[in-house]
């Protein structure tokens, strides 16, 4: 496979970059290696080559080393360890690690150190995981480049003069240098899957309800969800299994049982049903991309799957609906950062009203305070029919379309997004633009069903391709499948 001469060329620990959760965890339980020299390693590799992808924003070593040293202690004894045992974890800004900052990558969090764990680090943590450090994003999640972010943006490791996607870009470069053997992103129009794409690592979106938002920092609560970057697809189930699950704390969370999706993807795939939307091949999708996609159709067919064409009539509105709704929603949500309980609080201003005003004028960046702007209007009296209403509406229609579809096929196929990783500042100056990139992301996230991307190609250039899996409202597990087949047909 072609490689960008620009690609990271860290010797340090180098067979860092590719190693898999399942063999950090081998290793460790095997006592090949120990918890504390693997977390040491990763903490040498992150101080050689992170200058260079910018994907940490703060690093917890106190608490990886102690937790480091509680596996070692396990495995020593005999005493059972965890299905994340020793295995070192990056997580997105914008989850809380209690005592770590949380800055969601913006200003106005600065200072910020939340007094509780998320559930789902707490849960990634009882199963044995080390957690190195918190990862670089867009600011509150905005984004599709990382170059939102108030701490500078992150580079992406497969060519470094381009993008790693946003806005889990820290989440997705991080695994793909070799920075962390997994990591946590969020996905609320794509966040997870379009980095993926871009950095050439596999991205879960599990099915809305289906892991705890406990101390995620909200940026639109009805889209926003919580899923692993791994080098795998069975690393991805993985810890997917690990993560899914009620949870008392988060009143969306979901009481269906959860699948065991590492057992599930020894079932074999043929005779399953996928469906190739025609809307997501339309103008504008990069000839690389899509001969990639028809190479992994081609690979389900040859193991066994029945290839189907499907309409998805209402795609051309997702963009328009997508931005409407999460704008509305963060609007809400971010009218808690006002100076007075978190972060950032302006230093000169005379009257309560002018703190508001100029603590959040200087806490939040452009395109936040865009949203903000654009969120406020469509809630506004006089044009809430006109806009979020029918956003609502639209967002029904998107959603019937993908149940229509699954009455026929057990899971899409289709791209992730319409070209390969783009040049750092190559979209910064056009909002619009920007936001076509998320043109195959966002209709499924406001269908609230699942999706991944997993690598299958590159570019002439050298330039990761991921090709996206749809899958059924809480059929985790088929999508998973599909993916591994996808995997396994790739050149090692
Ligand atoms: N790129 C989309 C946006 O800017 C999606 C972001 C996300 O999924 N968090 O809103």
């Amino acid at each position: 496979m072609p490689e960008s001469p620009n690609a990271l060329k860290s010797s340090v620990n180098s067979e860092l970059a590719t190693l898999t959760l399942a063999a950090a965890r081998n290793a460790v339980a095997s006592g090949t290696t120990t918890a504390t020299a693997l977390a040491e390693s990763y903490y040498q590799r992150i101080a050689a080559a992170d200058p260079e992808v910018h994907s940490y924003l703060a690093l917890t070593q106190d608490r990886a080393l102690a937790q480091a040293a509680k596996v070692d202690a396990a495995v020593k004894a005999g005493e059972p360890f965890g299905p994340l045992a020793g295995v070192p974890i990056g997580i997105k800004d914008v989850l809380t690690l209690k005592g770590a900052p949380a800055t969601a990558a913006s200003k106005i969090l600065k200072g910020y150190h939340p007094p509780y764990d998320a559930t789902a680090v707490a849960k990634l943590e009882a199963a044995g995981a080390v957690l190195l450090g918190k990862l670089n994003c867009d600011e509150f999640a905005m984004g599709s480049s990382n170059e939102n972010s108030a701490y500078g943006p992150v580079h992406n490791p497969r060519a470094l003069d381009r993008v790693p996607g946003g806005s889990s870009g820290g989440s997705a470069a991080a695994v793909a240098a070799g920075l962390c053997t997994a990591s946590l992103g969020t996905d609320t129009g794509g966040s997870i899957r379009q980095p993926a794409a871009f950095c050439g690592v596999v991205g879960v979106l599990p099915t809305y309800g289906r892991v705890s938002r406990y101390g995620l920092i909200a940026f639109a609560s009805s889209l926003d969800r919580i899923g692993p970057f791994t080098h795998t697809v069975q690393d991805a189930a993985t810890l997917l299994e690990v993560l899914a699950g009620p949870d008392e704390m988060d009143a969306t969370s979901s009481t269906q049982p959860v699948a065991s999706y590492t057992a599930d993807l020894a079932k074999p795939v043929a005779g399953l049903r996928i469906g190739v939307p025609e809307e997501y091949f339309g103008e504008g999708l990069d000839p690389e991309i899509r001969a990639a996609i028809e190479k992994s159709l081609d690979a389900l067919k040859a193991a066994g799957c029945t290839i189907h064409k499907v309409s998805l009539p209402h795609t051309r509105y997702a963009v328009p609906t997508y931005y409407v709704i999460a704008t509305a929603e963060a609007s809400s949500n971010l009218s808690r950062f006002d100076g007075v309980r978190f972060g950032h609080r302006s230093a000169d201003s005379d009257t309560l009203a002018n703190m508001y005003r100029k603590s959040r004028d200087e806490g939040f960046g452009p395109e936040v305070k865009r949203r903000i702007l654009l969120g406020t209007y469509v809630l506004s009296a006089g044009y809430y029919d006109a806009y979020y209403k029918k956003a609502q509406q639209v967002r029904t229609l998107l959603t019937r379309d993908f149940l229509t579809a699954f009455t026929q096929v057990d899971a899409l196929v289709c791209p992730v997004t319409p070209t390969p990783a783009f040049k750092l500042g190559e979209k910064t100056d056009d909002p619009l633009q920007m936001y076509l990139e998320d043109i195959y992301s966002v209709a499924a996230s406001l269908a609230g069903i699942c999706g991944m991307s997993v690598p299958c190609g590159t570019t002439q250039a050298g330039l990761p391709i991921g090709v996206q899996v749809l899958g059924k409202h809480f059929d985790e597990s088929t999508m998973l499948r599909i993916g591994a087949a996808i995997e396994s047909a790739q050149p090692r």
